[in-house]
């Protein structure tokens, strides 16, 4: 017979006061088929991979079968979408509940695709395939990368088409997450819940994910701390890898700190501060460069959610807000200092790192390196491999690199691994990603993907197999572009 699954279902989130969720039947969809199911999360979470691929395991993620102890819920939250204040929720998802794993963590699973709720406005709840793929294989490949995720464990076709701009064959995503806790919750809360329900929820996301924090203080200006410092770090990871996530809203933002909602995401392959892929983000706000200054925003926006829990007296309330946001950018620069520091070897600090740092990225903007491969070649020691190899100016830099590197303690074979853990021979490049997609939606041919998902799993291997993925594209003249809502 087939095994247990291994579900273990909690339901927190349903505790909390009524207004954060709706209580949602399932949709069923008409021939459940899994298409892809990532083994070691499964493991990980507790779950049977075998008891997961039976029809039993494809039916849970497709939303037609709700799992022993689940409770199916969408959420409720608001948000500022391209700088607009919104009432939004759970369009085409559901939390089914939170796995206890065996370890004791609590993880949110949650089906993406899965049919209408009370917060799908105009749309049909559902999801098309390619996006579903295309999340699990980014958010799958940051997860390897070291950056803080939400993960994927399974995909399913549905056996329905949905309408787009043209027909596309429908599927869901389950997604593993820490929790759904967004900006956009406290904004929904703060617009809409009572001060109960604020408290309640703030309550809610301290226990849930900063358990550690001091209460000698005001627990709510903690909170407000612990989620700047959190975000500044993973900002920072993005900048270091040359992620994109393509639509910040502040429902995106994530208060654990994940990176959360891969829509029309991408990886930069030439360097440039200026770059943005989504055809909706017509004036750059979600660009890479100010990827930094739009999570200080993002965070006002939670800070003033705060405000009545953090001081009595508003005035002073906004000054410990004001307070706390004008640490963002520092903690941000320390973060990304240190990780640029990594990514040239560089053990200890001087006052000139900086300047070193910035003078290798003024020369790769100039000279439209890839950002990448750049620091691949660097890792490599093959400088000559990199754009900038002709120019005098790199010849000087390179000079001053080594310099700087044999001023410090630490041999040279220590830079190189600090080098080879930093800076990861392959991401998954826009192109690989399409042709992965191209394979399995309009071919039904998944070993494309399976094959990039392998050389995505191991960023940092420099083996012989990754090579060929590190190859940039071709010159075009029609720049890529990502899309979302589909
Ligand atoms: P996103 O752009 O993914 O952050 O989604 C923004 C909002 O639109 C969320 O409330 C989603 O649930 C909702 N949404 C996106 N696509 C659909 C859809 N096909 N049907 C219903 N709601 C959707
Ligand atoms: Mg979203
Ligand atoms: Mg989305």
């Amino acid at each position: 017979g087939i095994p247990e699954a291994g579900w273990n279902f909690d339901n927190s989130y349903a505790r909390l006061p009524k207004s954060f969720f709706a209580k949602q039947n399932l949709n069923p969809v008409n021939s459940p088929k899994l298409i892809v199911l990532n083994r070691p999360l499964a493991a990980s979470l507790g779950l049977n991979a075998e008891a997961l691929q039976s029809s039993d395991g494809a039916a849970v993620f497709a939303g037609n079968r709700i799992p022993e102890g689940a409770e199916p819920l969408a959420q409720a939250y608001a948000g500022h979408q391209f700088g607009h204040f919104t009432m939004l929720g759970d369009g085409r998802a559901l939390l089914l509940g939170e796995q206890i794993t065996p370890g004791g963590e609590r993880f949110d699973i949650q089906l993406k695709g899965s049919g209408r709720t009370q917060y799908s406005r105009r749309g049909d709840g559902r999801a098309a395939l390619g996006p579903m793929l295309r999340e699990f294989i980014i958010s799958e490949a940051m997860h390897a990368l070291g950056i803080p995720t939400t993960r994927s464990l399974a995909v399913v076709t549905t056996g329905e088409s949905i309408m787009r701009e043209t027909v596309l064959p429908g599927a869901v995503l389950t997604r593993v997450a820490a929790s759904h806790l967004r900006v956009g919750t406290f904004q929904f809360a703060a617009s809409r819940g009572s001060a109960g329900d604020l408290k309640a929820l703030a309550d809610y996301t301290l226990q849930r994910h900063y358990p550690e924090v001091e209460t000698g203080g005001n627990r709510y200006v903690a909170l407000l701390r612990e989620v700047i410092k959190r975000q500044a770090a993973l900002i920072a990871k993005w900048q270091l890898v040359g992620f994109i996530h393509g639509v910040m809203n502040t429902d995106n933002m994530a208060l654990s700190g994940e990176t959360i909602d891969y829509g029309p995401c991408a990886f930069m392959d030439t360097y440039d501060p200026a770059a943005v892929f989504s055809s909706i983000d017509l004036h750059g706000r979600y660009a890479y460069g100010n990827q930094p200054p739009i999570a200080a925003w993002n965070l006002a926006r939670f800070a003033e959610t705060l405000l009545p829990l953090m001081h009595e007296d508003e005035d002073e309330a906004v000054k410990i807000a004001e307070d706390a946001i004008s640490d963002f950018s520092t903690m941000f620069q320390w973060n990304w200092l240190a990780g640029m520091r990594a990514k040239l070897g560089l053990f200890n600090e001087e006052p000139e790192d900086e300047a070193l740092i910035d003078d290798l990225l003024d020369m790769m903007h100039k000279a439209r390196a890839d950002y990448t491969n750049t620091f691949r070649a660097l890792t490599l020691e093959q400088p000559q491999d990199t754009i900038l190899s002709g120019a005098a100016e790199f010849a000087e830099w390179h000079d001053r690199w080594q310099k700087r590197l044999d001023r410090q303690e630490e041999p040279k074979a220590s830079s190189h691994q600090l080098m080879r853990s930093s800076n990861p021979a392959v991401i998954p490049r826009n192109h690989r990603v399409e042709e992965a997609l191209e394979a399995a939606v309009n071919q039904e041919d998944l070993s494309v993907m399976e094959r990039l998902l392998s050389a995505l799993s191991n960023p940092y291997a420099y083996s012989p197999e990754q090579e060929e993925y590190a190859a940039p594209p071709e010159e075009t003249a029609c720049p890529y572009r990502t899309f979302c809502g589909t």
